[in-house]
């Protein structure tokens, strides 16, 4: 099962994104803990990809692309994956579909849409950042994010919902509850 996470910055995706994967034995790739890691590591891409990062822009589509599709790749040929973070626009989804093939497609089965109000995601990245120390949870930075989400990422719900892939989903509530909702809104994917 393949399983793509969109959802604005504080939607919960991560956390969601953890849960999915354990449940149904997936791996879990998260772009944005790849390119924290990268930075961490003081690697060249860390040190190419930094400045965007504290900005909260998008990282060039190259640099990503060749980061985590050998990574996507090769969980689809261990039987799938979640994933949080990637495709991040229209064009990166694009390089997905054009790089996959029959014998290897990485294009998603469902696309979670993770919808909350902006009202919520700023209390709980503002929540967040009181105890994980990550440079763009800055009232700027996340305000930034949240724009960058409405231009670059939101459109990709439209391109995925003309695929019939979408599942919107209201993650205003717990934990608990909106991973009850994925869960159910994936009907005859879950394998039994
Ligand atoms: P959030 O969704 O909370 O903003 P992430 O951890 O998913 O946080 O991403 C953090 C940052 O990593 C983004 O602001 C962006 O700079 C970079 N990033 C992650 N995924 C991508 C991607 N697919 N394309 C470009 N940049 C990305």
């Amino acid at each position: 099962m393949k399983l793509l996470l969109i959802g604005p910055p504080g939607s919960g995706k991560g956390t969601q994104g953890q849960l999915l994967s354990e449940r149904f034995n997936l791996l879990h790739i998260a772009t944005g803990d790849l390119l924290r890691a990268e930075v961490e590591a003081l690697t060249p891409i860390g040190k190419e990809v930094v400045d965007y990062l504290d900005r909260g822009e998008l990282v060039p589509d190259d640099v990503i692309v060749d980061l985590v599709m050998p990574v996507i790749f090769d969980a689809v040929e261990k039987g799938g994956y979640v994933l949080d973070g990637f495709p991040r626009s229209v064009g990166q989804a694009k390089v997905v579909r054009q790089m996959s093939d029959d014998d290897l497609n990485a294009t998603p089965d469902a696309v979670i849409y993770l919808d909350v109000s902006r009202d919520e995601l700023v209390r709980r990245i503002l929540e967040r950042a009181k105890v994980e120390d990550r440079s763009d949870d800055t009232e700027a930075v996340i305000s930034n994010r949240l724009q960058v989400f409405e231009e670059a990422t939101h459109p990709l719900v439209s391109y995925y919902r003309l695929r019939g892939v979408v599942r919107t989903i209201n993650a205003n509530c717990s934990e608990e509850e909106v991973a009850t909702s994925i869960i159910e809104s994936l009907g005859d994917l879950v394998p039994n």
